[in-house]
Order: structure tokens, then sequence, then C-alpha cells
């Protein structure tokens, strides 16, 4: 026998019995030693027709704009009618008493069913995870703007990856996953905020890593910040409503 029909029935002679094992493993071994069951994950009833889940942080029902304020801290001004809130022209923007880190927030919004003008002025509002960083609420049916200005994106940082909007005086949703930004003791970035979006249902921002704060002029950059800070929704002087917004809260404790 010459050195290669050695080698060729040397590896046979190994391999045969280990694919053998491999095989029997997976047929034969004890199924019970992949099964996990621990920790048991806790119960969570899910909203029956769009109602927030059990253990959700319900921030607006339809009734009040209790929890919710202006900047400088004197109580919202929006109107409250037919179980939504409004925008109330010249009032400000208006935020949440409370402050929130990781989150799935659900909320709901409608743009006039009226448009004026065009671009970056109909219905356009905003929702701003803490306080900063804008998922940006625009009429977007049929009305062209900058791409990373329309609805579903976020804002002026990344374009949706497809156009979802319903037409005006229609209630559209954005589900959102949060993910807050990380600091260390010198301010510096150690995990940037994270955004997954769906608009109505669509998936139109998966998992995007932000630049840092929106802006409007110039380029994003980081400020740092506590754990948790407020949702805020925009006053950009369109009657824009909003209406079931809830939230779970998703940072560790
Ligand atoms: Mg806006």
């Amino acid at each position: 026998m010459n050195r290669t029909r050695l080698a060729v029935v040397l590896a046979i002679l190994v391999a045969v019995p280990l694919l053998g094992y491999a095989w029997w493993q997976q047929t034969q071994g004890d199924p019970t030693l992949t099964e996990v069951w621990d920790p048991e994950p806790r119960i969570v009833s899910p909203g029956d027709d769009g109602a927030p889940p059990s253990d959700a942080v319900v921030l607006f029902d339809g009734s009040s704009l209790e929890g919710w304020q202006h900047a400088n801290g004197s109580p919202a001004k929006w109107t409250v009618a037919d179980g939504a809130m409004t925008v109330a022209p010249d009032t400000g923007s208006i935020r949440t008493a409370r402050g929130f880190g990781d989150c799935q927030l659900h909320i709901e919004w409608r743009t006039p069913a009226e448009v004026h003008g065009d671009g970056q002025e109909p219905g356009n509002s905003g929702v701003y995870l803490q306080n900063r960083y804008e998922l940006q609420v625009l009429n977007s049916f049929e009305n062209r703007t900058y791409a990373n200005g329309q609805a579903g994106s976020i804002y002026k940082q990344f374009i949706p990856m497809v156009n979802a909007s319903r037409g005006p005086g229609q209630w559209q949703s954005y589900d959102v996953i949060f993910t807050a930004p990380r600091f260390a003791g010198d301010g510096s970035v150690t995990s940037p905020a994270i955004f997954t979006v769906f608009h109505n249902g669509v998936l139109v921002q998966n998992h995007v890593e932000l630049k840092g704060s929106t802006v409007y002029i110039g380029q994003p950059a980081y400020e740092p910040h506590s754990d948790r800070e407020p949702l805020m929704l925009q006053d950009h002087g369109e009657l824009v409503s909003f209406r079931n917004i809830w939230l779970r809260e998703l940072s560790p404790q």
C-alpha cells in the first residue's frame, strides 16, 4: 500500500466513526439536554383591537392630558376631543412629565384632512424619543419632500425603507422599538440610539443607529443625557392629532 492509499484509509477509519457519532447524537441523544426552562417569560395580556397590553404605560387614553406638560413645565394646552389630542396653534410642543429609556412605543396620528402647502408644511409634527431624537410626522401621501424628512424618516438621518403613508385625514400608526444611547462617565458615546419603526404595520426603519440628536441645520452630534428622558410631540403649527399612545419600558430597572 502506497502512502496516499494509506492516508485515505486512515481518514476513512477516523471520519466514519465521528460522523456516526454525530448522527447518533442528533437522532438518538437526549433532547432534554437542549431545553431551557428558566427564566420563564412573565405573562403579558395582549391588548384587543389596538388596546395597550397589560404591562404598558398608557400615556394618552383619549380622555385628558394628564402627565403631559409644556417644555417650561406648565400644563399642556393642546385640545382634547373625540378621544384624540390635537396641536393647539402657538402653544408649543408637549412632553411627558416622566422620562423613559429603552422602550416599545405605540402611537397613532392623523394629519389634517385639509392640506395647505407642500413639502415640509402639511401635517408636520414629530415624535421625539428622549426629547431629542425625532421620528418625523408629516403628510407624505402624494407630497414629495427630501426623503430623509418625510413621514417615517428619522429626521435628516435615515430615509424610510418605503413610503407606507395613508392619506391626509386618516389615522396612521407608528410602532417603535427604541434603544437609548449609553454614555461613558466622560460623556462619550458607548452605544448609539437605535430605532426600529413600523409605519402602519410596515417596516420602515430596521435597527438604524443614530448619529446624534436631531438637528435642522448641520450635522447631528450626541450630547450626554440621563438614562430616562421625556417623550415629546412637536408643535410645528399644523393641527396634527394623536391618540392611543402607550409604551412598554424595556430598560432594566
Ligand atoms: Mg417634524
